[in-house]
């Protein structure tokens, strides 16, 4: 079980939502996100196949609302007026790790 990052700071000036986990600081782009939304309508369940990627996702689209789910996860709603999206901390991990890795975020 991944644990809490110790920080979590949405950055609107920069588009990008920060996290800071014991092994550093990681920005997240506010694109890239919602891109990788795990929820339901977003990636298709029986298949898996991802229906919502990053080129589909308007490039302000920006969180309006951070909110915690119980110790494990943050649900975000954004200006898209998408929020079924819930990003554990085992799932925001991996983002970042994706993102140090060199992903593509827009
Ligand atoms: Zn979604």
């Amino acid at each position: 079980m991944a644990t809490a990052p110790l920080g979590i700071k949405a950055r609107q000036q920069e588009g990008v939502l920060e996290l800071q986990w014991p092994n550093g600081t990681y920005r997240l782009p506010y694109r890239f996100l919602r891109g990788r939304c795990p929820c339901a309508s977003c990636v298709d369940e029986v298949s898996g196949v991802r229906v919502v990627d990053v080129e589909d996702v308007p490039l302000a689209v920006a969180p309006t609302n951070i909110q915690f789910s119980g110790n494990y996860a943050i649900k975000i709603s954004w200006n898209d007026r998408h929020d079924t999206g819930l990003f554990t901390w085992e799932y925001l991990e991996l983002l970042c790790q994706d993102v140090a890795a060199g992903a593509r975020t827009e």
